[in-house]
């Protein structure tokens, strides 16, 4: 699909009007999809389109040049028109390239945000959507609830020539990667990279700097990537989150993970810098 212009972003529910729109339509997490020749894209979709469903349940995401995106929830027995299907997450990815994927994956946890917060957690009462933000509003006690995020640092661990990478449990090809955890409340992002390289392998680290961020849709994660320099300590597997972890140099690279995220970023980065000091 052809798109002119950047996806710009909105925090403020608008309406569709008659206007012609980028639909994610979701059902249970999965956007619907048309096929295509050369694969799938996201249906840009006339006002009167019978496949929209009712306004009350519309979420504007942002806009590509002049065109909205929009978001809403499909029901769980809906059964998509021959022409089209719903597809996971994560394969969507080669399909529609970086913009149109993070939307997709804005657009799944908008809606899953809106389904699990209808009503107030602290007085039951039906929530309503605000019109100044994206929020969902308690009419009786006023409690706001927005959308849930659970940022996690992701770190990259330098000494001299080499990197820390760790297999995770939850890595199903078993490829090595840098190491990620969630903020516990009261934490510093800082604070929480000291944290979680030391539970995770007892390394010390030092020299902690901003690299970038990713929002993370697997589900309701900000990744916040950092990179950090060895201070001390001995590799120890303290859990059984981290099955085994090593420091690597570029030629011993284990397998990493695709390039969809922060972490071959952080990775493709450090071997960029090894080799630009190897010349
Ligand atoms: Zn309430």
């Amino acid at each position: 699909m052809v798109s002119d212009g950047q996806f710009v972003a909105t925090s403020r529910n608008e309406e569709l009007g008659g206007r012609d729109a980028y639909w994610f339509l979701i059902r249970d997490f999965h956007p619907l999809v048309k096929t295509c020749d050369d694969g799938v894209e996201i249906p840009l979709l006339n006002a009167n389109d019978p496949l929209i469903p009712p306004v009350e349940t519309h979420h504007c995401l942002g806009h590509i040049g002049e065109v909205p995106c929009f978001t809403a929830e499909l029901p769980i027995d809906f059964n998509p028109p021959e022409d089209m299907e719903f597809i996971n997450l994560r394969p969507l990815h080669a399909h529609v390239g970086e913009m149109l994927w993070s939307i997709a994956g804005r657009a799944v946890q908008i809606v899953d945000w809106a389904r699990t917060n209808r009503y107030c957690g602290r007085c039951g009462v039906e929530n309503t959507f605000s019109l100044m933000d994206r929020s969902l509003r308690c009419p009786d006690c006023n409690l706001a609830h927005y959308p849930r995020l659970s940022p996690a640092v992701i770190v990259l661990v330098q000494r001299g020539n080499e990197v820390l990478l760790g297999r995770s449990n939850r890595f199903p090809n078993a490829f090595y990667s840098v190491l990620a955890g969630f903020v516990e409340p009261g934490e510093s992002l800082e604070q929480t990279v000291s944290r979680e390289i030391f539970e995770e392998t007892g390394i010390r680290v030092k020299d902690i700097t901003y690299f970038g961020s990713q929002p993370w849709p697997f589900p309701n994660s900000l990744m916040i990537g950092f990179t950090a320099t060895f201070a001390g300590g001995e590799i120890a597997l303290h859990d059984d989150e981290i099955l085994d972890a090593g420091w690597f140099t570029v030629d011993t690279l284990p397998n990493i993970p695709g390039s969809i995220s922060i972490a071959r970023k952080l990775i493709d980065w450090w071997i960029v810098g090894q080799r630009g000091s190897a010349d």
